[in-house]
């Protein structure tokens, strides 16, 4: 293909904020698990746009989909009502704790609303004073100010505070300092039932029993973030399902449209009674096209059969970590689809080892190294990744 790169790289250098740090390729297109530089080179997507086009890249369905909503209606607004908002939210209200569904266009954008709206719930019912916010070490809910609240990582927030005052982080999966952090000021808690930039830290049952019990002892709504861990990527549909807990809120995003852009809060008919029209809104959520292709998704990642594959993969590929014992290793956690290895240098080195041997892969945190293929991924896949990951550790 004829494609400077390096005029290209020096244009990223001068007309791009910088950042983000990216290495010096171009991507061309992508098919199943794989996708394709201008050198016609091939890599194995272990990152899947982060955890985002669960059902790999350039799937013939997604795109059918597609093409033809946009050849009909690709946008009006929230003024007026289309078909696919109204299917998509029918499809996640039945098949989730929810009864009712509000739409957003990114992961953020729903921990925003969720935000919002537990702060509505708390002064309609208990008054203004009743605004604090718990969220956990080591969690991540997104870079807009509101999110940006609740993560925790210092050097995200640092260079914009003053952020929203009223946030108290505890120690995740502390069970006692999580008791005596929510108090009768607290109008929300948040957490990742499984967390994921943060460095993939699994929560006990009994920590999200207990933030269930406080929360329903002091009136505050709980806030499940699923924006990573949701939507088949742990082998359930939902996270929650494991630990028999379910929230107030759940916020969605990252999958649920293979890689259009989409958000959602889920929520309880209690949430729902206190909001009213112009208490939030967004011009573009919910539009027909990228409402049709998540409705296409979702009815494909809720798929027994589907999630089976994602705990027989997830549980394959867990295997093969363990046995392959690659050097340096500290610990290797995560469930399903979402695992993070924990390393005794710096997991950028591996992440870029990786790349020049055919593999893309991310980090979480400094030093996890952290693997979230496409959920279509199969064995061959799996062991292709390990052997490219056990040379980058090695080199
Ligand atoms: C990625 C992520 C977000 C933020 O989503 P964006 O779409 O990037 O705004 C929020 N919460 C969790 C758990 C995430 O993994």
């Amino acid at each position: 293909m004829n494609v400077n790169v390096e005029e290209l790289m020096a244009l990223a250098e001068r007309a791009l904020a910088p950042t983000y740090r990216r290495p010096p390729i171009i991507f061309t297109h992508g098919e199943g698990m794989y996708v394709y530089d201008t050198a016609g080179r091939r890599y194995l997507d272990f990152v899947a746009g982060i955890a985002v086009c669960a059902l790999g890249h350039a799937d013939p369905g997604v795109a059918q989909v597609i093409a033809e909503q946009a050849r009909r209606l690709v946008h009006l607004s929230n003024l007026y009502h289309t078909e696919p908002h109204l299917r998509l939210a029918e499809a996640l209200v039945a098949y989730s704790f929810a009864d009712r569904v509000f739409f957003c266009n990114s992961g953020a954008e729903a921990v925003e609303a969720a935000l919002k709206f537990a702060r509505k719930f708390a002064r309609t019912h208990y008054g203004a004073h009743k605004t604090g916010l718990v969220a956990f070490t080591h969690s991540f809910h997104g870079r807009t100010m509101g999110a940006l609240s609740v993560t925790e990582k210092p050097a995200y927030r640092e260079p914009f505070i003053p952020l929203i005052p009223g946030v108290t982080f505890a120690p995740f999966n502390d069970v006692e300092a999580a008791s005596s952090a929510i108090t009768s000021e607290t109008c929300a808690v948040i957490v990742e039932p499984i967390q994921g930039e943060g460095g993939v830290y699994v929560a006990s049952p009994e920590f999200l029993r207990v933030l269930r019990k406080r929360c329903d002892e002091v009136g505050a709504l709980l806030i499940f973030d699923e924006v990573q861990c949701g939507l088949g990527r742990t082998g359930t549909l939902w996270a929650y399902e494991a630990y028999e807990v379910e929230p107030d809120l759940l916020t969605i995003a990252k999958p649920l449209a293979n890689g259009l852009p989409i958000g959602a809060v889920l929520m309880k008919e209690k949430v729902a009674t206190v909001l009213q029209p112009g208490d939030h809104g967004s011009t573009f959520a919910g539009g027909p096209l990228v409402s049709a292709v998540a409705l296409y998704v979702f009815e494909r990642l809720r798929s027994p059969a589907f999630l089976a594959h994602v705990r027989e993969m997830g549980a394959y590929l867990m295997e093969r970590l363990r046995a392959a014992a690659l050097p340096g290793v500290r610990e290797i956690r995560g469930r399903g689809l979402l695992v993070g290895i924990e390393i005794e240098g710096e997991a950028r080195n591996v992440t870029t080892a990786a790349l020049e041997r055919g593999l893309l892969l991310t980090t979480a945190g400094d030093y996890v190294v952290r693997m979230i293929p496409p959920l279509v991924v199969e064995k061959s896949h799996i062991d292709e990744a390990i052997a490219i990951l056990h040379e980058a550790m090695r080199a």
